[in-house]
């Protein structure tokens, strides 16, 4: 395994992370949440991430039960949590957003759930327009204070809004975001690899990307229909499945056969190569992997080996077949 610093914090991740979106109760029981944790631990992987909002706190239940059977020494991994979105099962005003309230509430009940001390890493899931930025750095910085977080940072913030988060930071001494957490994959650019360049640059943030695979269409399986097993085929993810029928989906499907002759030539699987593209990215810190299925993590996890395979020409080859 490969380990990166989380942006310019001291903190060192596994390049390679494992998540539970989607996956943990609707597809992975505790039992398999131990497989796969287990399976990603022995390779090194030391970050596993959740939210609030996951399967309605039910991912975060799940995988602290599997922490707990496994027990593993608590200075050994690293794992998160989000809030905003809330729970469907919680639907009350004060139940969601950033708000100071919500969000202590929420990190309690996550420890709770989680079976743990302290998030290592707790991210606001998505910018709350109705909450005063400084209300929100304020709520982070009084739980950093606390020792219940170590590291605080946004996901899907725009840089402007990111950047005013560590504005107030600096004017009222708080505890500055030190991570974003983005989607990032052949097909989903722009914004890590434009839009947050001044936010490396200038406050050294750190990125643990998701949907690497584009939510699997990167594997290459959807190019024969959907196969029944897969996240597209679950109730309540209808919206993914129109995402890939939708003309922008039908043309990321005959990408993929681009990019699969590619990985081919090159001995490796469509994924792995999906995978092997977002850690070329020096900016990234972790690219967080989702699997439903033991057997789909070993693969991936196979991934950071291709890497030098890779070269600008490769890369180059990649960025056209994607496009
Ligand atoms: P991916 O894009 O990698 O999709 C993972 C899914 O692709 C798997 O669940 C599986 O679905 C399929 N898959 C994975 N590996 C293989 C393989 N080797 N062969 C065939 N199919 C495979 O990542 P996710 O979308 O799951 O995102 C990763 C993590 O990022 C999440 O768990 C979560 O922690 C985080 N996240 C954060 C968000 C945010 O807003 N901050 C939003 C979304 C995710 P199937 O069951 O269909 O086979």
């Amino acid at each position: 395994m490969e380990y990166r610093r989380l942006g310019k914090s001291g903190l060192k991740l596994s390049a390679l992370s494992f998540g539970s979106w989607v996956t943990f109760k609707n597809q992975i029981d505790t039992q398999l949440a131990e497989q796969c944790i287990g399976t990603a631990y022995d390779a090194g992987v030391n970050f596993f991430d959740n939210a609030e909002t996951y399967a309605n706190g039910d991912s975060e239940l799940i995988m602290g039960k599997a922490l707990r059977n496994l027990g593993f020494s608590r200075d050994s991994f690293c794992v998160s949590s989000k809030v905003f979105f809330g729970s469907h099962t919680h639907p009350k005003p004060t139940q969601h957003g950033l708000s100071h309230k919500h969000i202590l509430e929420a990190c309690h009940q996550a420890l709770q759930r989680l079976q743990v001390d302290y998030l290592d890493l707790y991210f606001c899931h998505r910018p709350d327009p109705e909450t005063p930025v400084e209300e929100t750095v304020r709520a982070m910085h009084a739980l950093v204070q606390q020792g219940k977080v170590l590291y605080w940072g946004t996901s899907e913030w725009s840089a402007e809004e990111i950047g005013a988060a560590h504005r107030v930071a600096r004017e009222l001494y708080l505890t500055p975001p030190a991570m974003e957490q983005p989607q990032y994959n052949l097909f989903v650019r722009e914004r890590v690899e434009q839009e947050y360049a001044p936010l490396y640059r200038d406050y050294g943030m750190g990125t643990t990307i998701w949907s690497p695979l584009a939510s699997g269409v990167l594997t290459g399986k959807y190019s024969r229909g959907i196969p029944k097993d897969s996240r597209l085929n679950l109730p309540g993810y209808e919206w993914l499945k129109e995402r890939l029928q939708s003309e922008d989906g039908r043309r990321r499907v005959v990408a993929v056969e681009q990019l699969t002759v590619i990985a081919r030539e090159l001995g490796m699987s469509p994924t792995q190569l999906a995978l092997a593209w977002c850690l070329k990215n020096p900016h990234v810190s972790s690219v967080i992997l989702g699997a439903s299925r033991v057997e789909q993590l070993r693969e991936n996890l196979g991934a950071l080996a291709q890497v030098p395979k890779l070269t600008s020409e490769v890369m180059l080859r990649l960025a056209t077949a994607a496009n």
